[in-house]
């Protein structure tokens, strides 16, 4: 006879953990965590390496959020480490922090401009732009062509495979601009780390008897084996509809890991190369954690067309896609969806924890 669930659900990541965790635990719910990778923790899982180095193996993860109750939730589950992220820009062979503040554009121009100066400054260079309309207007009516030139252009080509105006204006508005010296790469109340890892978070969220958790099993292949009330799906949209209304773009990303004979490699965690090189950034996890180690492992982020979804596409012809999928998944009165592949939405990490939080009031007042 066939297993039987309350809930099955699909993905590992934040959004089904959060999700399966309050089902279990407030509801006294049984359910079935399918995940199509040997893991759990979505894109957020950190490891071990070769060298014993924690890294995190799909690019660098930081957890921030403004929300007080995202960040109470996941503080039962883990410790956090308290780390602030710094990120610098290679730009015309100087490192610079990104996002531009008072430091940047003084170094890059040579100047000494304090707060007012720079403010007048970039008055003088930003481009009048009436309504936003995309990427490319976020940053040019905010610091001018030769700022956007330098930090944005080249890096969103390659990050996203097409120039900042085809993409929507959500994209770049996520770097704010500072006039002072704060070189926060997130400026929100709460961020860091879990002192031991991403991966211990996971395993504590999903230490539940009322919790049963297939690896390396995508769910179109249990689906028939299982008995089960409700569907909660966090892969991607179009792959739960086999594509009946066209395949929908995610950009993907290669990451090669080197680890090398040197107690650090660089300055900060992360630095950004928009104008140099086929990859985005290097990324050097040591300084999340500040392991001890007298060896350190650097990981390079090389964007690609095609692999695992990591980023769906806010640009407006695949939101009109998006929009035939939505309609199909409100028909379905006993599925689901929530994540950033299933909503298509760009989301943090704090996001997908809110937005799981938010499904499991839904379901427990309609109980
Ligand atoms: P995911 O983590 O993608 O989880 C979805 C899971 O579903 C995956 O494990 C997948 O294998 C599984 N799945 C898919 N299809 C199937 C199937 N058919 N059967 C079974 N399982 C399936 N956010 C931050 O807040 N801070 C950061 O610093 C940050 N950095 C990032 C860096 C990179 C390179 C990327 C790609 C993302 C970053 N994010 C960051 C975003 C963060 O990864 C997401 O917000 C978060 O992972 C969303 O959780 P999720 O559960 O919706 O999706
Ligand atoms: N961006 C850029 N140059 C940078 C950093 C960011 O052009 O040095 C742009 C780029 O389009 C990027 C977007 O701003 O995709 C958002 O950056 P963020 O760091 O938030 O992206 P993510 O963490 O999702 O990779």
């Amino acid at each position: 006879m066939a297993a039987q669930y309350d809930y099955l659900v699909v993905g590992a990541g934040f959004a089904g953990s959060v999700i399966s965790e309050r089902l279990a635990s407030e509801l006294n719910k049984k359910v079935m965590l399918v995940e199509r990778r040997p893991h759990v923790g979505g894109n957020s899982y950190d490891c071990y390496d070769d060298a014993g180095i924690l890294v995190h193996k799909y690019g660098a993860h930081i957890f921030h959020t403004n929300h007080d109750d995202v960040w109470q939730y996941v503080n039962r589950f883990a410790q956090w480490n308290g780390y602030v992220h710094r990120v610098l820009a290679y730009v015309d062979g100087l490192k610079l922090p990104i996002p531009i503040n008072l430091t940047t554009v003084n170094t890059l121009l040579r100047k000494n401009f304090d707060e007012q100066g720079i403010r007048d400054y970039l008055a003088s260079v930003r481009v009048n732009i009436g309504e936003i309309k995309n990427s490319r207007d976020v940053v040019l009516s905010q610091v001018g062509e030769f700022f956007y030139e330098k930090f944005f252009k080249n890096y969103t080509y390659k990050q996203w495979g097409v120039y900042p105006e085809a993409l929507s204006p959500e994209v770049t508005k996520r770097i704010p601009l500072r006039f002072n010296t704060d070189d926060r790469y997130f400026g929100d109340k709460y961020e860091g780390l879990p002192v031991d890892g991403f991966f211990k978070l996971f395993d504590r969220m999903l230490d539940h008897k009322n919790i049963t958790i297939a690896l390396n099993t995508d769910y179109k292949k249990i689906i028939n084996d299982v008995k089960f009330d409700y569907l909660i799906y966090t892969g991607p949209i179009d792959y739960f509809f086999d594509n009946m209304h066209g395949e929908l773009p995610y950009r993907s990303q290669r990451f090669e890991f080197e680890t090398l004979d040197v107690e650090y490699y660089q300055e900060v965690a992360v630095v950004n190369y928009p104008n140099d090189h086929l990859f985005t950034k290097i990324t050097e996890s040591k300084h999340f954690t500040k392991q001890r180690h007298p060896r350190t492992t650097i990981v390079r982020e090389f964007p690609e067309a095609t692999g695992e979804p990591y980023y769906p596409v806010p640009m407006e012809s695949a939101a009109a896609i998006y929009a035939k999928y939505k309609g199909e998944a409100d028909k379905l009165k006993t599925v689901y969806f929530a994540g950033r592949l299933a909503e298509y939405k760009y989301y943090n990490m704090d996001q997908a924890v809110k937005r799981s939080l938010e499904l499991f009031q839904t379901i427990a007042a309609s109980k």
